[in-house]
């Protein structure tokens, strides 16, 4: 197909515009306050109410399964597009649960940056970290937001220390607090010089010509100016200045100070994100690397989600656009089988309804409709062979055996288990000596999930025991004759999963360990990446 420049011009022009992040958090940080407070500013939502929400009473954007709102977790990811000062921004949104950190470390494979929220009296928390380590692997760039600010916190330079040195990362401050907790006034930009003062506009923000300006004594009372004067010097002089290349290959994050409950530093941080993320770039593929601007269509999918709305009852797979321009009617090819896979509706998750879009651009993500064809990790072109890399998946860290109620529901057990093996719920693992598969979740609520899933859209009342095994890895090696003898040595211990890759399964991390020494040719792997 013939493409005029024109057109090539508009997509990278488009390209150019999205942000595409992620927020990663441990529980509690406000990631949920914060996002509801983002998406009021992008006049994305009427639907702030149901962002928020708490406890028992948590209502989320996804009440598609009964579980969430029986557990008040949200299982799904889902993705929230907003605009604002002709930036359109895709935000990510990632289960909070860490049961279900798979899906968020899939979800970070499809964004361009994150924004950190740290809990500012607690600091860097255990899934902050791990979140951070998945960021780190891919090189995305992340923005912090030190939150809860207007409470007691810890001192900023030892917050500020702290992610230098857990995270070894380097840190500069942007926006610094000025005041501290009930006597928290505001943030200062040490670059613009700009004081912010809590609970005004960011329009009220007032240029200084520095800290020992006196309208900013007038304003806050000499006590915290005088604070603000000599942090701002030794947070200038003791942290490395801003810089735009370091950021983005994610060595440096920017950090913010705010308080999303009081709606205070979100703009800030959101003008941050639209000056400072990257727009989509260009991405590897197994042939060459992609670049957004290109006129062909390309895109992975990195979720897939069924029976989200009762009355489409297909799966929808989310694709996050790489390059091109999507739009409705189009008809892509499936790399992995060579199928054409019709796009008659694609779908944005903007809010709570679907939409049917007209058009979506590199860095977007939709969803497209299909009775399951597509899969995690699957590539979609016009018609180019080439496969994009990184969409990972994670060893189990729960193996369980299928306990079914009625034995003549075995052909429906296989079914089921397949179908939600393929969209990611689950993994499953043949075992070479024909017994009984095994599944294989990162958490239990992921196993409760695939109980009620099996029970209420599959109609398989079924249970879990225990298994004998304790750890799974995916065996690799150049030496295909060392893998064949591992596996007739190990032939109890040796299964295949959804996608025919071999796999080892250990009763015990010693047993690992021996396996390692005993076929040092061999490479056992907790991480895979699916394409
Ligand atoms: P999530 O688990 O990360 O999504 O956290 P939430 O957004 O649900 O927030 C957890 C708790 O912290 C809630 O009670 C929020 O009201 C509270 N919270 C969030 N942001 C702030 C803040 O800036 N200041 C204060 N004081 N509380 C906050």
């Amino acid at each position: 197909m013939d493409v005029l420049p024109s057109d090539t011009a508009e997509i990278a022009r488009e390209a150019a515009r999205r942000r595409s992040f992620a927020i990663i958090a441990h529980p509690d940080a406000g990631k949920t306050t914060l996002t509801e407070k983002l998406l009021l500013r992008g006049g994305a939502i009427q639907l702030a109410g149901a962002v928020r929400a708490k406890g028992n009473a948590r209502r989320t954007r996804s009440d598609w399964m009964k579980i969430e709102q029986d557990r008040g977790i949200s299982v799904a990811t889902s993705v929230m597009t907003f605009e604002r000062d002709d930036i359109v921004f895709n935000l990510l949104d990632t289960p909070g649960h860490e049961d279900f950190s798979e899906d968020t470390y899939r979800t970070l494979t499809a964004v361009d940056a994150a924004v950190m929220v740290l809990d500012a009296a607690k600091g860097i928390e255990a899934q902050t970290r791990k979140l951070f380590e998945v960021c780190r692997l891919r090189d995305i760039p992340i923005v912090t937001f030190i939150n809860k600010m207007d409470r007691e916190a810890r001192e900023p330079f030892d917050l500020m220390d702290e992610i230098e040195k857990t995270l070894a990362l380097d840190v500069a401050p942007i926006a610094w607090p000025v005041g501290r907790a009930t006597e928290f006034a505001g943030t200062y930009d040490l670059y613009e010089r700009r004081f912010r003062p809590v609970d005004a506009t960011d329009a009220d923000a007032v240029t200084l010509t520095g800290p020992d300006d006196p309208r900013l004594a007038q304003m806050v009372g000499a006590e915290r100016a005088k604070l603000l004067h000599d942090e701002a010097e030794l947070a200038l002089a003791g942290f490395p200045e801003f810089n735009l290349d370091r950021f983005r290959e994610g060595t440096l994050t920017p950090v913010f100070f705010g308080s999303a409950l009081r709606d205070f530093g979100v703009g800030h941080l959101l003008d941050g994100l639209a000056r400072y993320a990257p727009p989509p770039r260009a991405r590897a593929s197994d042939s060459r690397m992609v670049e957004p601007g290109e006129a062909a269509l390309t895109g992975f999918v990195f979720k897939v989600q069924a029976n989200m709305d009762p009355n489409h009852r297909d799966r929808v797979a989310f694709v996050r656009l790489c390059s091109g321009k999507l739009t409705k009617g189009m008809r892509l090819r499936q790399v992995r089988t060579g199928k054409q896979v019709p796009v008659n509706a694609p779908l944005f998750f903007f809010a709570k309804d679907r939409q049917v879009a007209e058009e979506a651009w590199p860095g977007d993500v939709v969803g497209v409709a299909n009775h399951g064809t597509l899969r995690i990790g699957d590539t979609l072109t016009e018609g180019e062979q080439l496969n994009f890399r990184g969409v990972p998946s994670f060893a189990p860290e729960i193996l369980r055996s299928v306990r079914l109620e009625d034995p003549m529901l075995a052909k429906k057990l296989k079914t089921a288990l397949s179908q939600l093996a393929e969209e990611g719920v689950v993994q499953l693992f043949r075992p070479f000596d024909g017994s009984p598969p095994i599944v294989g979740v990162v958490g239990q609520l992921q196993l409760d999930v695939l109980q009620s899933r099996l029970r209420v859209e599959y109609g398989v009342p079924a249970g879990f025991d225990a298994s004998q095994w304790q750890i799974m890895r995916w065996i690799t090696g150049d030496d295909r004759a060392a893998i064949d003898r591992f596996l007739d040595l190990n032939r109890r211990d040796t299964a295949e999963d959804h996608d025919g890759e071999v796999v080892a399964l250990f009763g015990s991390d010693w047993r690992r360990k021996r396996a390692e020494e005993e076929f040092p040719m061999l490479k056992f792997h907790a991480v895979r990446e699916q394409h």
